[in-house]
C-alpha cells in the first residue's frame, strides 16, 4: 500500500506545510481545538492531523493519506454527494428533536450510554428523534463501547420500537461485540475496534460487527481504506475525523469510490468546529454532502494559523514509516 509515496518527495512537500488550529463548537475526544497541518502538492491540498497521542508509526498513515491527496489525489467517483447523518449529542429531548429538524437529514446518529446520564435520558432521547424524522427516518445510536452486554442487550430491546437501522460500538472489545451479537437482532457496527489496517479483517473473523465504520486517514488513504473494505467485505459506514474541508473531502472521496453504499456516512462534521481553512467548506445541505475537493483560502487560513515547525517535525519522523507495513 501507498507504493507511490518515495521518501524525498514527502521531505519535498513539507515544506508547503502549513499549521491549523481550529477550536471546536462541542468538545470532541476530550478535545476543544482541532489542530493539524495542511500540505500542498500537484494534485491539490492534503490534510495530516493525527490526535495528538499518536506517535510517528501511527502517524505514518494519516500522512499517507495527506500525501495521496496532495501528489495523486484519488479514485474516480461512483457518485457525486454523499447522504450523511445529523449527530445528536446528549441532550435533552426537545434540543435533540430541533436538531434533527433543522439538518435536514433523513437520518441521525443518537449518542448514548453517555456518562452521568440514564437509561431513560437515552430512550426520551431517541423517542424524541424518532418523532422529528417520522417513519422514514433511520436512527442508529452509538454507545462508544460504554455498555457491557446485559446492559446493551436491555436497552436494545427497550429501543428497539423506535426502530433502530444499526447499534455503533455497544460493547468495547470484539468478544463482548461477538456475544451480545448472537443474543440480539439489531445490527451491530465496529467503530472504537477498527484503528489500524488489520482491525476490520479481525472484527469480521470474530464475528463481531455487521458494518465496519471507516476513516481515511488513520487507514493510510482513500485507496488504502479502498482495499481494506475490500478484503473485509462487511458494508461500510465512512466517518470522519472531525478534519477541516480539506480532510473531510477525502472521507468524501473514500464514500464516493465504495462500490455499494448502503448507509449514509458520518461526514457532517465541519459543523463541530468554528471555523474552516476554505472560504466553500464542505458542508450538507439536506442531508447530503458535496464530493469535491477543498481549496485553502489564505485568509481563512490565516485566521487560525499556528507555527508549521512542530508538525513539519511530526510528519518527518511520520515520514521514516510510511510504506511500512502497519
Ligand atoms: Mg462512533
Amino acid at each position: 500500500m501507498n507504493e507511490f509515496v518515495a521518501g524525498p518527495a514527502v521531505t519535498g512537500l513539507l515544506t508547503s506545510l502549513r499549521a491549523f488550529a481550529i477550536p471546536m463548537r462541542t468538545p470532541f475526544r476530550g478535545i476543544t481545538v482541532r489542530e493539524g497541518a495542511l500540505i500542498q502538492g500537484p494534485a491539490g491540498w492534503g490534510e495530516f492531523s493525527p490526535f495528538a497521542e499518536y506517535g510517528p508509526k501511527e502517524c505514518a498513515r494519516w500522512l499517507a493519506c495527506a500525501v495521496e491527496a496532495a501528489t495523486v489525489g484519488w479514485p474516480d467517483p461512483v457518485r457525486d454527494s454523499i447522504p450523511v447523518n445529523v449527530t445528536v449529542p446528549a441532550v435533552g429531548p426537545s434540543q435533540a428533536h430541533s436538531l434533527v429538524t433543522g439538518s435536514g437529514c433523513r437520518t441521525a446518529k443518537v449518542k448514548v450510554a453517555q456518562r452521568g446520564q440514564d437509561d431513560a435520558d437515552d430512550i426520551a432521547r431517541v423517542e424524541a428523534v424518532r418523532d422529528a424524522l417520522g417513519p422514514a427516518g433511520r436512527i442508529r445510536v452509538d454507545a462508544n463501547g460504554a455498555w457491557d452486554v446485559d446492559h446493551a442487550q436491555r436497552m436494545l430491546s427497550r429501543l428497539a420500537p423506535f426502530g433502530i437501522e444499526y447499534v455503533e460500538q455497544p460493547c468495547a472489545t470484539l468478544a463482548e461485540l461477538a456475544t451480545l451479537r448472537r443474543l440480539v437482532d439489531v445490527p451491530l457496527a465496529a467503530d472504537e475496534s477498527i484503528r489500524r489496517a488489520e482491525d476490520p479483517l479481525r472484527v469480521r473473523a470474530a464475528g463481531a460487527a455487521d458494518i465496519v465504520v471507516l476513516k481515511a486517514a488513520p487507514l493510510g488513504g482513500v485507496r488504502a481504506a479502498l482495499e481494506i473494505a475490500e478484503a473485509c467485505g462487511l458494508p461500510v459506514v465512512v466517518s470522519s475525523a472531525v478534519e477541516s474541508s480539506v480532510g473531510l473531502a477525502a472521507g468524501a472521496a473514500l464514500a464516493a469510490a465504495l462500490p455499494g453504499l448502503p448507509y449514509d456516512c458520518g461526514l457532517a462534521t465541519m459543523s463541530l468546529l468554528t471555523g474552516d481553512v476554505t472560504a466553500d467548506p464542505l458542508a450538507a445541505v439536506g442531508g447530503e454532502l458535496p464530493v469535491r475537493r477543498a481549496e485553502v483560502d489564505p485568509e481563512r487560513l490565516a485566521a487560525f494559523e499556528t507555527d508549521p515547525q512542530p508538525w513539519r517535525d511530526r510528519a518527518a519522523a511520520a515520514a521514516r514509516y510510511l510504506g511500512t507495513a502497519g
